[in-house]
């Protein structure tokens, strides 16, 4: 029996030293082949900047590569996350809102700085730029970084929970890309809408029922089903979501580094079978 189309190990959700992953774009599709990934895509946050590294890579390895992005956008008073899959990286109106949608991020990281000076820890700016790769993505998790090197929590998790998560004193306020924009510049540069890790969003069931319908109408075609932050009960459940709406579903690992991920390269749960892969669109 010849392998299927489910059974090819897509990962198609990952994060390199061009957002807050810690493997440059090279290492990681070096890595992603050791792995036995056979369809890859770096979709780093609000930012393409990386793939033209990854494509060099993957080209020199062999191993199938699918230009990404994940988009941060504002759903309601959540963030959301809409990968881009397929995206033609110079598409003018997609580079012009990725740039909008990065702008904010260093007044917003000062902003945290003081609320986390304001608690006693200090110097959180300067210490979480060292470990920035982009200048223009200084993200929650160079802080968490920081803050485990400097001894205040001693994981990541631990930072995010009890300081950078809504109500905690180094987590700011952002408004990210609307929901429809996001999708639209995906779709505009000839890529498919991806709705990120789902289970991750504290929304109650009516918010979310409202997240799937607007995401839909917006023209957005799949939802991450097998991903490393969903459980198995997770998966079954938003397979049959896939179904509801008529969604295709995705696979990813959401790897961010070797250190801290808690799921590799290559190592999601399978795609439930009766479920379309998203990845039938790549050629
Ligand atoms: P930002 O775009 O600056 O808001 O940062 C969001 C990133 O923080 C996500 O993409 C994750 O990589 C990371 N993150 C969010 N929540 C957690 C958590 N509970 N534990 C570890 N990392 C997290
Ligand atoms: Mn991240
Ligand atoms: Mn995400
Ligand atoms: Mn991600």
């Amino acid at each position: 029996m010849g392998k299927t189309l489910h059974d090819l190990n897509a990962d198609l959700h990952s994060h390199s030293t061009v957002s807050d992953g810690t493997l440059a774009p090279a290492a990681l599709v070096r890595r992603a082949a050791a792995r036995g990934v056979e369809l890859f895509a770096l979709t780093d946050h609000d930012e393409v900047g990386g793939l033209a590294e990854a494509q060099a890579a993957a080209r020199e390895v062999g191993l199938a590569l699918w230009p990404g992005v994940e988009i941060s956008v504002s759903f309601g008073d959540q963030t959301a996350h809409i990968v881009g899959l397929g995206i033609d990286a110079d598409n003018a109106e997609l580079v012009a809102g990725l740039r909008r949608v990065r702008g904010g991020r260093r007044v917003r990281a000062q902003a945290m700085a003081d609320g986390l000076a304001a608690v006693g820890i200090a110097g959180a700016f300067e210490g979480a730029l060292k470990y920035v790769g982009n200048p223009e993505l200084i993200s929650r998790t160079h802080f968490a970084r920081y803050l485990v090197e400097a001894g205040v929590c001693s994981s990541t998790n631990e930072v995010f929970t009890r300081y950078l998560v809504p109500g905690k004193p180094g987590y700011v306020d952002h408004g990210w890309a609307r929901l429809a924009e996001a999708v639209r510049w995906i779709v505009g540069a000839g890529g498919v809408a991806v709705l990120a890790h789902p289970a991750r969003y504290r929304l109650t069931a009516t918010e979310q029922w409202a997240l799937f319908s607007e995401f839909k109408e917006a023209g957005g075609a799949a939802i991450e089903i097998a991903v490393g932050a969903h459980g198995a009960d997770e998966v079954r459940r938003y397979a049959q979501v896939a179904r509801e709406f008529a969604f295709e579903g995705s696979r990813g690992s959401d790897f961010h580094s070797p250190e801290e991920s808690n799921t590799d390269l290559g190592a999601a749960p399978a795609l439930p079978y009766d479920v379309v892969p998203v990845w039938h669109r790549f050629h």
